[in-house]
């Protein structure tokens, strides 16, 4: 279901939603942090978009297309969420090292492997407030169904309970990042990174379709 260019082009479009939610993720961090969160996306995906014709013609597969895309944002971006995301990418192109194309189980797998690898560098927990609330139910609903025929539907689906994910965060204190210190004052507020996270992964299943 997915070769290089399905990663490529779905890097462009992460890129493109970065710049047209740039303001709104970042009115969301100003609510609960330092309101930078989609200024740093932004300026990450850029980086990525720059580079992105000689990063398809320098990489022969998937894995090393999407880790040298995590690299730039991990270069790039300043704050919590670069490395993050960085890490991101990087593991889920480790996960298919050497594969010019994907089955879907096989992607569900690079999620797995991505998500994994925010877990284990930020150490977070469902309900600590953090992208992990929208990543994590959508990646059990993904492994669970990975292997119906109708993979577009199951996606769709998975991208839903991100969506529900991240609306869950707003009446939880958070456990970890910046809006840590905010105690009970975090209270009625979206996570920031949990809604950016649901939209970017949402470009994977557009670009399925
Ligand atoms: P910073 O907080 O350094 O300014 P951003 O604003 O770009 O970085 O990103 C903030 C987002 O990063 C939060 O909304 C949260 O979803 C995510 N985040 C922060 N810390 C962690 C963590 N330890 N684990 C998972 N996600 C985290
Ligand atoms: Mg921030
Ligand atoms: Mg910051």
């Amino acid at each position: 279901i997915a070769n290089k260019t399905f990663f490529k082009n779905s890097l462009i479009k992460m890129a493109e939603l970065s710049e047209e939610q740039r303001d709104y993720w970042t009115s969301l961090d100003s609510n609960i942090g330092d309101g930078d969160h989609g200024i740093n996306l932004s300026i990450g995906f850029r980086g990525i978009s720059k580079e992105i014709e000689e990063l398809d013609q320098t990489t022969e597969d998937i894995h090393s297309l999407l880790k040298k895309s995590g690299m730039i944002l991990l270069s790039k971006v300043g704050g919590a969420s670069g490395p993050l995301y960085g890490s991101f990418f990087i593991k889920m192109g480790k996960e298919v090292e050497g594969k010019t194309e994907v089955t879907f189980p096989e992607f569900v797998e690079m999620l797995q492997s991505g998500i994994d690898a925010i877990q284990a560098r930020g150490k977070a927990e469902l309900q600590d407030k953090t992208m992990l609330d929208a990543l994590l139910p959508g990646i059990e609903y993904l492994q669970a169904h990975k292997n119906e025929e109708d993979y577009l539907t199951v996606m769709e689906k998975a991208i839903q309970m991100m969506q529900e994910g991240a609306e869950s965060t707003i009446p939880l204190i958070a456990k970890k990042g910046r809006a840590m210190r905010l105690g009970e004052r975090a209270i009625g507020h979206k996570d920031p990174g949990a809604e950016s996270s649901w939209m970017l992964l949402n470009v994977f299943y557009e670009e399925m379709k």
